[in-house]
């Protein structure tokens, strides 16, 4: 398998950080990155690892999830296409302060922790684009507490679901009803009120842990505000 080595600067990306780039910018990250795949279950990190490598999504979603002391993980925010996961070995920190969990399957470079960090620190165009994204995940995740502690199942049910749908680009969602139940931190027989009320008004369908959007706009009007309130910001910082 190549490394990357020798893509063309000018490549377009389906990432949308490098698609914010030069076309010398982008090209000094791919240079350097390798493709890679995401599979479904996939952990990049686990929690407090080393963390050797950077991923720049190209498609499917990166699920960030938190673990508390006694093994319960709850999501504190998603990656897909739009951004990066490794953010920490820039800011400083080699070690990840949660899980990476691939939640659908997808694609995407992988370059040396190391290497980004350099063109971080000496390429300005670079930083800038990154430090959006930044901005852009912190909006997300406090968001995510605010939801967590004011919205009731079914709406954060359906923020989930938009959030995922959002970076899937028409890929069916594949989720048990027990994973979901941990993603969100609440129990199973919730999650499945939630799913069955959001299938009966007809925005989703949900069979064997598969859900398809079948409403986009109905789905949008069961939601809290969160998911808007987050898909402006990246919309605004990522544009
Ligand atoms: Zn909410």
């Amino acid at each position: 398998m190549p490394g990357g080595e020798g893509v063309a600067g000018a490549q377009q990306s389906r990432n949308r950080l490098l698609a914010l780039l030069s076309a010398h910018d982008r090209s000094l990250i791919l240079n350097q990155s390798a493709p890679v795949k995401f599979e479904a279950r996939e952990v990049l990190y686990h929690s407090d690892d080393a963390m050797p490598f950077c991923y720049l999504v190209e498609s499917g979603v990166i699920s960030l999830m938190t673990i508390l002391s006694d093994g319960q993980p709850a999501e504190v925010g998603l990656v897909g296409p739009e951004g990066m996961v490794g953010l920490s070995p820039l800011m400083g920190s080699n070690h990840s302060p949660g899980e990476a969990i691939v939640q659908l399957a997808g694609a995407g470079q992988r370059i040396r922790a190391d290497a980004l960090k350099r063109l971080f620190e000496t390429h300005e165009g670079i930083r800038a684009a990154i430090l959006k994204f930044v901005q852009a995940r912190t909006v997300q995740i406090s968001q995510t507490v605010v939801c967590n502690s004011r919205h009731d199942t079914q709406q954060r049910v359906a923020r989930w679901l938009l959030a995922v749908d959002s970076r899937s680009a028409g890929a069916t969602v594949t989720v048990t009803q027990e994973s979901l139940a941990m993603i969100l931190g609440v129990r199973r027989q919730q999650v499945s009120i939630s799913a069955a009320a959001l299938q009966k008004a007809g925005f989703i369908t949900y069979q064997h842990g598969v859900i398809e959007v079948t409403d986009l706009a109905g789905l949008k009007s069961a939601a809290c505000e969160c998911f808007g309130v987050v898909e402006r910001e990246y919309e605004r910082l990522l544009a």
